[in-house]
């Protein structure tokens, strides 16, 4: 078991901040689908077609049989741990600075024998271990074993949470806390033992009754800030950019609205001002203080959330302007996590699918609530994953995109 850990100690002002150090993060091709399966959460090997091994690491061809037809399958990761041992001196210098670090060797019950990050709370060799995939400090998948069964401040590991974005400890920043997505992920980011979540609200002038249980909550702290305003974001950047470890963007305008059931650009260009303009300015503003303190100790700033929509997968028409600008924000997080990824700091993007509020009121069931979609945001970063779809028709939008994007496409445009 781990014990519970206390509060991380404050950083002296007066230091440096380090340069953020990295795990090495050179991958192959194929070596890259590992990668892609731990952003989901999942663990994927590769399983030769033809001779059904399954091997690790990956390779262009079946080490048994030398096919090339090789697929990426769904793991349990159940294996038995070999050994284990401490690494105290490292030519790499992200290790060197984190030793001693736990590492095992894991007999995989689907075949392969691999090397593993070790939990702090898998027991001595021999034993069962459970294998997973995570995405490291560099954002690339490391294999990690974990013990058979939960145990007590699991996330508290010290490697583990090189590898995650736990909101414990934290000060976070959500960025507009008048919708009631931004509201439930005050509550939930507090409840998960955020130390402060500044919460953005666009009219500081205005009284709104939906901001006063945020208003005496002795964690959440009101800051003006309009997306849609440069100087109003630049000014929220310079008063707690460099503090924030945490940035959950949940500023969003959404109409239901096609190209032809209105006139005009107006509706268009406000989707367009706060959704995709809006994470431009933040990203400006609020990205480079983020960057340079991914190296800040155990309580670094982390991650970076976007609230995109299933429909930046592929556009559904009745919201038609809105999934243009959605698709418009999620190109730019790409673009976004591959500019704060040499820092060390995750950029998480949502996807959920209708939400419950009265834009999507046309749209049947199932439809997702502020409270779900929150729990799945403060789940993801404690997990440390980069894309989520949080409800039924996300995942249900997902798989048929992955299937064939031009057969959604025909079935949404009936
Ligand atoms: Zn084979």
């Amino acid at each position: 078991m781990i014990p519970p850990p206390g509060r991380p100690r404050r950083k002296n002002p007066v230091l440096r901040t380090r340069v953020p150090l990295l795990p090495p993060r050179a991958r192959s091709r194929a070596a890259l689908g590992l990668t892609a399966a731990a952003a989901l959460g999942c663990l994927e090997l590769q399983v030769c077609t033809r001779c059904n091994r399954v091997q690790y690491p990956s390779s262009e061809v079946c080490r048994n049989c030398l096919s090339g037809e090789l697929c990426w399958r769904k793991q349990s990761g159940e294996g038995e741990l070999l050994s284990a041992t401490r690494v105290h001196a490292s030519h790499e210098p992200y290790f060197r600075e984190r030793a001693p670090w736990r590492v095992g060797l894991v007999r995989l019950d689907a075949g392969p024998t691999v090397v593993a990050h070790l939990h702090a709370a898998c027991g001595p060799p021999p034993g069962r271990v459970r294998v997973g995939a995570c995405l490291d400090k560099a954002g690339q998948g490391v294999l990690v074993a974990f013990p058979p069964q939960e145990a007590p401040n699991m996330a508290d590991d010290r490697e583990l949470r090189e590898m995650t974005c736990d909101p414990k400890f934290r000060k976070a920043l959500v960025t507009d806390g008048k919708t009631p997505v931004g509201r439930a992920l005050v509550r939930a980011l507090i409840g998960a033992g955020a130390e402060v979540v500044w919460v953005g609200h666009a009219e500081p002038w205005k009284k709104s009754a939906a901001l006063a249980d945020i208003e005496t909550s002795a964690e959440a702290t009101l800051i003006p800030l309009d997306v849609t305003d440069s100087r109003s974001v630049r000014q929220a950047a310079a008063e707690i950019g460099g503090k924030i470890d945490i940035l959950i963007n949940t500023a969003e305008v959404h109409r239901a609205h096609g190209i032809s059931s209105r006139d005009g650009v107006e509706v268009a260009r406000a989707e367009m001002d706060v959704n995709y303009f809006g994470l431009l300015r933040l990203a400006q503003e609020f990205g480079p203080a983020l960057r340079a303190r991914g190296a800040d100790g155990p309580s670094s700033a982390v991650a970076w959330v976007n609230l995109l929509s299933i429909f930046s997968l592929a556009n559904y028409p009745p919201h038609g302007t809105f999934s243009a600008s959605k698709a418009a924000a999620f190109s730019l997080a790409q673009c976004l996590r591959a500019e704060m990824r040499p820092g060390g700091i995750r950029v998480v993007n949502v996807f959920p699918g209708p939400l419950d509020d009265e834009w999507n009121q046309a749209l049947p069931p199932p439809k997702l609530s502020p409270e779900a979609l929150a729990r799945s945001v403060v789940k993801a970063l404690q997990d440390g994953v980069e894309d989520v779809y949080p409800g039924d028709v996300a995942q249900e939008w997902l798989t048929r995109w992955r299937e064939n994007p031009k057969v959604l496409e025909r079935e949404l445009s009936l």
